[in-house]
C-alpha cells in the first residue's frame, strides 16, 4: 500500500496568497488553484489499486492547517510520499515564470529521484512554459524539511507572470496538471490500473503468455470469463457455443446492445 499525503498549500482566507489584481480582477486565491488540480488528482487516481490517499489541507479552505500540524500529520500516518501543490508569486507583473518544482536542501535520493519524475510528468503534461533557469531548485521548506517521508514541492505557474495567468486559472491547465501529477505519483508508487492489477489476482495462469494483455484487456471489457474463479486456461480450445457468447459480447460491448 502506497500512502499518499496530497496537501494543497495555504486556505481560502490566507492572506496574500492570490493572483495579481491587474492580471486577474477576481484575485483568485491561490487555494483554490492548489485544491483545484488536487481534487483533479484524487479523481484521476480513482482508476488505480493498491495506494491510499490522505489530503494535508482543509478541503473546505476555511482553515489553513498549520504546517506543523500538516507534517506532523504525515509522519504520524507514515506516509510514503509527500507531494505539496503550490502557486507562485515573485515576477510582479512581468512576463517571465513557469513551473518550479521544489526538493529540500538536503534532500535524499529517493527525494531527488521523486522531484526528477514530478518535475518531467508535469511539464510534460503542461507543456513547456516559462523562463526558470532551474525549474528543480533546493529549498528550505517546512513541508520538506520536517516530513520523513520522500516530499516534493510543485509551483505550478506564477500568480503574478502576466504569461503564466490566463494559463493556471484555465480549467484545461488544472486537468493536465492533474493528469501530470497522476502519472508521478503511478510512476513513483508503482500504482495499478485497477483492471489490470483485478486480472492479475483473478488468474494466476496468464502471467508471461504471449495473450496476457489480450486476454486483461477483453476481461475487463466483459467479452470474455474465465474457465473458473482464478484460471483463465489460456492454451486450452474453445466450443462452438463459447465463441457465441464470446461474439455476442463483442457486439454489445461495441454496440451497446
Ligand atoms: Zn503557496
Amino acid at each position: 500500500m502506497f500512502r499518499i499525503i496530497l496537501d494543497a498549500g495555504h486556505g481560502l482566507y490566507t492572506p496574500g496568497k492570490r493572483c495579481l489584481k491587474s492580471l486577474d480582477p477576481a484575485e483568485t486565491r491561490e487555494w483554490i488553484l492548489n485544491s483545484r488540480i488536487c481534487d483533479k488528482v484524487e479523481s484521476l487516481l480513482d482508476a488505480y489499486d493498491g495506494y491510499s490517499l490522505t489530503r494535508a489541507d482543509d478541503r473546505t479552505g476555511e482553515r489553513d492547517i498549520p504546517l506543523q500540524e500538516r507534517t506532523d500529520m504525515a509522519n504520524k500516518s507514515k506516509a510514503d510520499f509527500y507531494l505539496s501543490v503550490h502557486h507562485n508569486a515573485g515576477i510582479g507583473g512581468g512576463s517571465g515564470g513557469g513551473p518550479v518544482t521544489i526538493a529540500y536542501t538536503n534532500a535524499s535520493a529517493k527525494s531527488l529521484e521523486c522531484q526528477k519524475i514530478v518535475h518531467t510528468c508535469f511539464t510534460n503534461a503542461v507543456g513547456t512554459f516559462g523562463n526558470r533557469a532551474n525549474g528543480m531548485p533546493l529549498q528550505n521548506l517546512h513541508v520538506l524539511r520536517e516530513t520523513n517521508m520522500p516530499a516534493v514541492l510543485i509551483e505550478c505557474g506564477f500568480m503574478d507572470s502576466a504569461v503564466d495567468v490566463p494559463l493556471i486559472l484555465s480549467e484545461e491547465f488544472a486537468e493536465k496538471a492533474a493528469k501530470g501529477l497522476v502519472q508521478a505519483l503511478v510512476q513513483i508508487g508503482k500504482l495499478k490500473k485497477k483492471e489490470d492489477a483485478k486480472v492479475e489476482e483473478k488468474f494466476v495462469d496468464i502471467k508471461g503468455h504471449y495473450a496476457e494483455k489480450a486476454i486483461k484487456d477483453l476481461y475487463a471489457f466483459g467479452v470474455i470469463n474465465g474457465v473458473d474463479e482464478t484460471h483463465f486456461a489460456p492454451d486450452e480450445p474453445v466450443t462452438r457455443g463459447q465463441v457465441a457468447v464470446i461474439a455476442r459480447n463483442i457486439i454489445r460491448y461495441i454496440t451497446g446492445e
